[in-house]
């Protein structure tokens, strides 16, 4: 495949970035925002999940020219594949403290090859653009 650049993909990472949630346009990568994630992703996005998603969007815009919007489609097929879980509906809320709170629902089988629904709320304080918490409940 042709590629955009061969230079290879360069990713600040840091904590507590201003303006990087987790990661996305800015090509920085927040661990803090990162470890609020389960180690194990219970069914939903872990904290290797959300890393490799941030790594897959950026080799996509850096190496290959990607739009942001194609690169997060690629991220976010990377991370369902790491952690053996598909994403569904998202929504988000405005909480009356000023935070937001975005809730997805993801899917996954169980050993038995039975659906399991499982729901992430992932808090976001919009003033420090830090991720406050994740609740991950199986419903
Ligand atoms: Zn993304």
């Amino acid at each position: 495949m042709e590629r955009a650049n061969d230079e290879g993909v360069t990713i600040p990472v840091g904590r507590g970035l201003p303006g990087v949630v987790v990661g996305g346009k800015t090509s920085g990568i927040d661990l803090d925002d990162i470890e609020q994630f389960p180690e194990d992703g219970e069914g939903a996005c872990s904290q290797g999940g959300a890393l490799v998603h941030e790594v897959v969007e950026q080799g996509a815009m850096q190496l290959d020219g990607e739009s942001y919007g194609t690169a997060h489609q690629l991220g976010l097929a990377a991370q369902d594949e790491y952690d053996n879980s598909e994403r569904g509906p998202e929504s988000t809320t405005v909480n009356p403290d000023g935070t937001i709170t975005r809730t997805t629902i993801y899917t996954s089988e169980d050993e038995d090859g039975n659906t399991v629904y499982t729901v992430q709320e992932v808090t976001i304080d919009q003033n420090t653009d830090q991720i406050i918490n994740v609740e991950t409940t199986q419903r």
